[in-house]
């Protein structure tokens, strides 16, 4: 998974890098929400300035649909990077042209046009073939920004090398977004701990009624066979939400109870149980490595934010290795002011799935053909 690196650029003074960052930060009423991502970008674009290149940085925001969409603009961007790093210049929105995802030779040519070098520190894109992440490879000397250059290192140590006993933590809403996922990790971890949503279609292939829970009936015989392996750890108990209930809305009412894995018809199983959670703690206090991904439960509505706390803590605890796979856990531990116990929370949601389970990335791979690679 070797890719080169900001020393393999060779000289810089007075060198025009092209910088693709991740600067999708959340947007409330215009005004940049957290910063964090611009940030982040931050070592890798001091390294840079501070060997004399003159840095363009581009990213995407949101999702535009290929044109000029105001709503999308990054001049709150380009105004906190002012702040952050003068000096460096912000092309507009990549996603306002058509090109960027369609991966347009002639959108390519365009963006590195003037351009001596071409650095990716955007992890958190890298697993899409879009113009600004495989094409100037092909033309510039290139290099893994130090963003890149951690998550790759990171998630590479996790595949090839995990002090043992692994033990990867999985939920969210479906199995189908993670089965590619599962089956690789299924082959690395000792133990598979599953809750949220997923693990319903795990209960149902164990012959479990699952109620109103979240199920997909079509991923039921994929489930069957992965649980022929003793590394999956299911749920023992939940935590249900009764008839007439609604999610995010205590006032519509509806019975919340603890209950075990085989629920009544109407009854949505929303959190894994207190039981469950305590196993689940057990299982992660005695990890070398952890990998987690993905909540225990709906831990938007507090009523069902129990189990998401619990495993949060425990990952925070684990004094062996720990990495959150960003998305909504990324986010939980956040919420819950856990980040800084954890060693490394991954920029890229859907990207840490997807190195994971190829062990790389259209980014990386592009990086590796670069003329200096
Ligand atoms: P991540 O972003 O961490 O990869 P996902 O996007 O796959 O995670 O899933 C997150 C969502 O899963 C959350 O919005 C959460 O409310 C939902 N979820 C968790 N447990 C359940 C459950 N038991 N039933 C329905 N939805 C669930
Ligand atoms: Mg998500």
């Amino acid at each position: 998974m070797t890719v080169p690196q900001l020393g393999d650029l060779g000289e810089l003074d007075g060198r025009r890098v092209l910088l693709r960052a991740d600067f999708n930060v959340p947007l409330r009423d215009g005004e940049i929400a957290d910063d964090l991502r611009i940030r982040a970008a931050l070592p890798t674009i001091q390294y840079l300035q501070g060997k004399g290149a003159h840095v363009t940085a581009c990213s995407h925001l949101g999702r535009p649909k290929g044109a000029p969409d105001p709503q999308y603009s990054l001049d709150p961007v380009r105004a906190r990077l002012a702040e952050l790093a003068p000096g460096v210049e912000l092309l507009e929105n990549l996603r306002f042209d058509a090109g960027e995802t369609a991966n347009d030779p002639a959108f390519v040519q365009r963006l590195i046009e003037g351009q001596d070098l071409y650095v990716n520190d955007a992890f958190g894109a890298s697993h899409r073939a879009h113009a600004s992440i495989v094409g100037p490879p092909k033309f510039l000397p290139s290099a893994a920004g130090r963003l890149l250059a951690k998550e790759v290192e990171v998630l590479g140590r996790l595949r090839e090398r995990p002090a043992r006993p692994f033990v990867a933590v999985l939920g969210g809403s479906k199995v189908s977004d993670k089965l590619g996922v599962i089956e690789a990790l299924m082959s690395v971890v000792d133990t598979l701990v599953i809750g949220g949503g997923m693990c319903f279609t795990f209960l149902a292939a164990q012959g479990k009624s699952v109620g109103s829970s979240l199920l997909e009936p079509d991923q039921i015989a994929t489930c069957r066979r992965l649980l022929e392996s003793d590394k999956i750890h299911l749920p023992h108990d939940l935590t249900a939400l009764g008839p007439g209930g609604k999610i995010g809305d205590p006032a519509a009412g509806g019975e919340v109870r603890q209950a075990g894995t085989n629920l009544p018809d109407g009854w949505m199983g929303l959190d894994i149980g207190p039981g469950t959670a305590a196993e689940f703690t057990d299982v992660i206090g005695e990890a070398r490595t952890v990998f987690w991904n993905g909540p225990m439960g709906v831990f938007e509505d507090p009523r069902f934010a129990a189990g998401t706390r619990t495993i949060a803590q425990a990952v925070a605890d684990c004094r062996g290795f720990t990495v959150v796979g960003g998305g909504d856990s990324a986010a939980a531990v956040a919420e819950f002011g856990l980040a800084a116990d954890i060693d490394h929370i991954s920029t890229g949601g859907g990207a840490s799935l997807e190195l994971l389970e190829q062990g790389d990335l259209p980014g990386l791979e592009a990086l590796r053909g670069a003329p200096n690679a």
